[in-house]
């Protein structure tokens, strides 16, 4: 298969849309930008589209997509029960990278969510994702990556890892979060806060004061333990190269990778010039929404130094740092060293 890339510059931004979505109306599948990371797309209510997203990517069957729609008119074509703080939730926080789990709409592919009777929904915050929607669909779309490697936040990432593999792609620019949304579910009494993202569980706790932070986003899940967001028990985001995640002062980071060898460590600029060994920054200590924005193109850049270990400063788990730690001890598959 050939994978098509549609540019959106103003002059054929109407076509590239058009097209797209005929190809996610006939079963086919195309990349989209999206604020958070590129996605892909296929229609939510065909099964056989939807067995190319997994096909494409690999992604384990279990593991279930996140439907995402242009309007809030939509909510009802894929969800069943919409209790009142969904719509409160939704005028809050939509567009934007925030996901509710409800109970499954009849029409949504029960492939789309893993078998089971729930639905994972969010409406982006990205005219172009949302013009392809109005013009075709709800869209599931899992992350545009080959299961278990870094998000891609780029058109070209997408491109390193599925052309060939899927019907389009369209090539606009970077994220401007760049760490998936975040997913809450309105299924459980109380509610609970199953991946973090840069819509904090302060911000939520607004209108639901009383959700509780499910464990497994801080916490390896124990061998029997069953996961209430199937994806999170996954190893992710990972680069070949092994990962050891630091918790540390600059200070102490900074000695003990200079003391190290066959290495590469991940830190903040403000460290950048003190570090001996190969380095690569991703965002500055006083910004958790820069290393939120960098952290999957600095993932996908370590193996390119050809050492066989990479230490990564830690962020504090703060705001959109939360979601950043979420994603970095899972690519270092629970390796943490505390200095
Ligand atoms: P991705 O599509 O790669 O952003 O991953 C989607 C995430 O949403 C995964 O971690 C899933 O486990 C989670 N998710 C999607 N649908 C559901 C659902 N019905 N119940 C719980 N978690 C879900
Ligand atoms: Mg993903």
């Amino acid at each position: 298969m050939i994978t098509k890339k549609y540019e959106v510059s103003n002059d054929v931004y109407d076509k590239s849309i058009v097209e797209a979505a005929n190809i996610l109306k006939s079963g086919g599948t195309v990349a989209i930008p999206t604020e958070t990371v590129y996605g892909l797309a296929a229609s939510a209510f065909c099964d056989d589209a939807i067995a190319k997203i997994f096909i494409a990517k690999g992604r384990p069957q279990d593991n279930p997509l996140i439907v995402h729609i242009a309007d809030i008119s939509q909510l009802g074509e894929v969800a069943a029960e919409i209790p009142d703080e969904a719509y409160k939730l939704a005028e809050k926080f939509w567009p934007g990278p925030f996901t509710m789990v409800l109970k499954k709409g009849e029409r949504v592919s029960n492939s789309v969510c893993g078998g089971l009777d729930t639905v994972a929904v969010r409406m982006p915050n990205n005219d172009i994702a949302r013009d392809i929607i109005r013009n075709s669909v709800p869209l599931a779309a899992p992350s545009a990556n080959i299961s278990g490697k870094p998000s891609p936040t780029t058109a070209n990432h997408v491109i390193d890892d599925l052309s060939g593999k899927i019907d389009a792609v369209i090539m606009a620019g970077g994220c401007s979060v760049g760490v998936e949304s975040t997913v809450i579910t309105l299924c459980t009494n109380p509610p609970k806060l199953l991946r973090p993202g840069a819509v904090t569980a302060e911000q939520i706790r607004e209108i639901l004061p009383d959700l509780v932070i499910d464990n497994a986003v801080l916490n390896q899940l124990g061998k029997d333990e069953k996961a209430a967001s199937p994806g999170m028990k996954y190893k992710h985001y990972a680069p070949e190269t092994e990962v050891v995640l630091v918790e540390a002062d600059s200070k102490s980071f900074v000695s003990y990778v200079n003391a190290q060898e066959n290495c590469c460590a991940v830190c903040f600029s403000e460290e950048e010039a003190l570090i001996d060994v190969k380095k690569i920054c991703y965002g500055s200590i006083t910004s958790e929404e820069s290393l939120a924005k960098n952290v999957f193109s600095t993932l996908r850049k370590v193996d390119d130094l050809g050492v066989k270990t990479v230490y990564i400063h830690a962020p504090e788990k703060n705001g959109v740092g939360l979601a950043v730690y979420n994603r970095l001890i899972r690519a270092a598959a629970f390796k943490v060293m505390k200095l």
